[in-house]
């Protein structure tokens, strides 16, 4: 064996099996497993919710070839530290890639969740290793490869106070009619001069920190009465879902708003998720192509749908709704930003890749870059027959799936048949060409650690 063999090599990723998944080939993450690995076979009953690419000890991937017997990533990466390359390694620490590369397919909400940033992280770890087990930052991307659905940050303020003046149990549910108008009276609409952070900025993000914090401290005999009654309305009254009142309101309309309040509450009855999120939190849906960063300190969930994941390796996450397990409210309440975009704003703006080469205008190579130092991804597509592209060497290691078509990938010294569902990992100064061999467009996801050549 010698690193040379593990330049451009097969993965055989494991999967999680967590009850929101995908039922059996229903989840792109069991499809993509069955492809990956032959003895593989997706249980029509079973939930496929994550399949895990990289080198986290709890779920392994293997590298697998002909000439060398299957070893798992992280022990080949230990081995030849070659793969990770220099600079990636003294940035990062040697043996372990700074991403975790996931697939998630989604039946059935996750849990609304923010993460802590750097700082905060080391803060929490420190004084509560049981609920925050490491120390370091969990920056996350979304990808979508199917129609998805999900939250992401709080919703433009004045969404949220059309729906306190349409829902008397969101005023209820917070206190009553004082509190609401401490909120639809106390926030500011910014004008173009007032930038992030003004002071008019700073005074709405109270405002709204204060909201939050009403809702989140509503005890669960109070939530347990009023998304009752909320469902009702959703029911009843879709209409007050909307802009009747407030003209100002640019967020999903009565019956889309109305009808995913009863669909939450039937997976999480009597959750206060349907307040917290439901009526505080954008509504956001991708296309397939379309990406979300998730930044720190900033309340997420996703819905429904099936995703490319890349996160930074981390277990910390704060939960503030549909869940059964902890919930710290305190840290929750103080940590999060309170920044209140609309949803086009969540949006990641794709970039042209600068670093490939493609044999005609029918290929198309993209790069979602996050504002951090962990992963970025590019996303290949080649639309026709014979098409190919040349991924330029970089100076970190990456990992590439196909998800739709068939594919070849060579290296100088390997080629590797590259069907849909397969993934690989490509070493730090190996380049790579992917070429269409079938008749549908093929789309790869490569992840990156920085766009930097060798
Ligand atoms: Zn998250």
């Amino acid at each position: 064996m010698s690193q040379s063999d593990f330049d451009l090599v097969k993965l055989h990723c494991g999967v999680q099996t967590y009850d929101w998944g995908k039922l059996g080939e229903s989840s792109a993450v069991a499809q993509f497993a069955e492809s990956a690995d032959p003895s593989f076979k997706a249980d029509p009953t079973k939930p496929y919710a994550e399949l895990w690419m990289g080198t986290h000890p709890s779920v392994p991937s293997f590298a697998v070839s002909s000439s060398v017997q299957s070893t798992s990533l992280r022990t080949v990466l230990s081995k030849y530290p070659g793969l990770m390359g220099d600079r990636i390694t003294a940035k990062f620490g040697p043996g372990e890639l700074p991403f975790l590369f996931k697939v998630l397919s989604i039946r059935k909400a996750l849990s609304i969740q923010a993460h802590p940033d750097k700082a905060l992280g080391k803060q929490l770890h420190a004084s509560d290793p049981k609920n925050y087990p490491d120390g370091n930052h969990k920056p996350e991307m979304a990808i979508a490869i199917t129609d998805f659905e999900g939250f992401c940050g709080f919703r433009p303020l004045a969404e949220i106070s059309a729906l306190l003046k349409n829902i008397p149990e969101f005023v209820e549910l917070i206190g009553g009619q004082k509190f609401a108008d401490e909120f639809i009276n106390g926030y500011k609409e910014l004008s173009p001069e007032d930038k992030e952070g003004s002071p008019k900025d700073v005074s709405n993000r109270k405002v709204l920190q204060a909201l939050f914090s009403r809702v989140m401290n509503a005890s669960q005999d109070t939530v347990s009465k009023f998304t009752v009654l909320l469902v009702e309305r959703a029911s009843r009254e879709q209409e007050k879902f909307g802009s009747s009142i407030d003209p100002s309101y640019k967020g999903p309309f009565g019956k889309s708003l109305a009808d995913l309040i009863i669909r939450l509450n039937k997976q999480f009855p009597e959750d206060i998720g349907l307040f917290c999120g439901g009526l505080m939190l954008n509504y956001v849906t991708l296309k397939s192509g379309e990406a979300m960063f998730l930044r720190a300190k900033d309340p997420h969930a996703y819905i429904s749908g099936d995703i490319i994941e890349c996160m930074a390796a981390s277990d910390n996450v704060v939960r503030a709704g549909f869940t059964p397990k902890f919930k710290d409210v305190p840290n929750l309440v103080s940590m999060l930003t309170y920044s209140y975009d609309p949803v086009e704003k969540q949006k990641m703006v794709p970039e042209p890749y600068p670093l490939s080469k493609s044999s005609s205008d029918s290929v198309k190579n993209t790069l979602f870059n996050p504002p951090i130092d962990e992963f970025a991804v590019v996303q290949t597509v080649l639309s026709k027959k014979g098409d190919s592209t040349t991924l330029q060497a970089l100076d970190g290691p990456s990992i590439i799936i196909i998800t739709e078509g068939s594919a070849k990938l060579s290296s100088k010294t390997t080629t590797l048949d590259f069907p849909r569902g397969q993934v690989a990992f490509i070493g730090a100064g190996t380049a790579v060409e992917l070429t269409n061999t079938g008749d549908d467009e093929v789309v790869t996801y490569t992840a990156i650690v920085e766009v930097s050549a060798a």
